[in-house]
């Protein structure tokens, strides 16, 4: 489980989420939409201890990821407990980030080898297997820069499922590719949802598959949730006046 309670996050004097209060169950997939700038990408900046949080908690897995109150004193976690914790959490970011100067099969072992000590080839042996999942098995000696976007995109999908993460967390991946690529990624996603039970949180503005794969949808507004329901309800009958104007803008 993942829990966000009260959680506040500012940049400056702007608040970018406004004591927010959510908790997505283990192996559900939960979808976050809503306009720009609502706060879904810090969502998930914070989950994996990329940004700072200004006040509230989130636990993983019921421990706290940040701090906790003990004798109603603020008592940070430690930094190798937290690295333990963000280790189980496997993030995709819209400009797929892969290593430049690795291979495509490097890029796929290095954590496992480097974060998890695995044998190198064990690893290999494993980022093959995931690389045929996401269909460039015949890719894996290439440099990233030889790939397309959706090609990246796909290894860096292998390569966060190298480290059998419990969590991840999908930021608008799909967003800077060519619209003839987008498929192909989804895809590869849909099927990682029908054979995982891996937790998932998701951004994206694609709502064909937000609908096939999660099981709840949250919409977000000005760093709030304004509705939480199944995809068949938010998309189909929601009942927030800004849902509806979001979809309506956007489908
Ligand atoms: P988008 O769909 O555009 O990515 P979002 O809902 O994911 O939107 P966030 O990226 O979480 O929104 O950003 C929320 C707000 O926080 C925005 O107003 C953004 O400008 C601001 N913000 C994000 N990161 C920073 C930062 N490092 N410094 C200052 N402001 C930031």
């Amino acid at each position: 489980t993942i829990e966000f309670r009260d959680v506040v996050k500012r940049f400056g004097g702007h608040t970018v989420l406004d004591g927010l209060d959510f908790s997505v169950d283990r192996g559900e997939r939960v979808t976050l939409i809503g306009p720009s700038g609502s706060g879904k990408t810090t969502i998930l900046r914070l989950l994996m201890t990329l940004e700072d949080l200004t006040d509230g908690f989130i636990l993983v897995g019921g421990e706290p990821l940040t701090h906790e109150l003990r004798n109603g004193r603020r008592v940070e976690v430690p930094a190798k407990r937290k690295k333990q914790i963000t280790r189980r959490i496997g993030m995709v970011f819209q400009q797929f980030n892969l290593f430049p100067n690795m291979s495509v099969l490097e890029n796929v072992t290095e954590a496992p080898v480097h974060v998890l000590g695995m044998k190198k080839t064990e690893a290999k042996d494993k980022a093959m297997g995931l690389l045929r999942q996401v269909g460039l098995e015949e890719k894996a000696d290439e440099h990233p820069s030889r790939l397309s976007g959706g090609q990246q995109q796909r290894v860096a999908i292998a390569r966060a499922l190298a480290m059998d993460p419990e969590i991840l967390l999908l930021d608008e991946v799909t967003s800077a590719l060519d619209p003839e690529l987008v498929d192909d990624v989804l895809n590869v996603l849909r099927e990682v949802a029908d054979t995982t039970d891996i937790t998932m949180l998701i951004v994206t503005h694609e709502m064909q598959f937000a609908r096939d794969v999660s099981h709840r949808v949250l919409m977000f507004d000005a760093g709030r949730i304004v509705e939480d329901g199944a995809p068949e309800m938010i998309f189909t009958a929601p009942r927030n006046e800004r849902t509806k104007t979001f979809l309506r803008a956007i489908l």
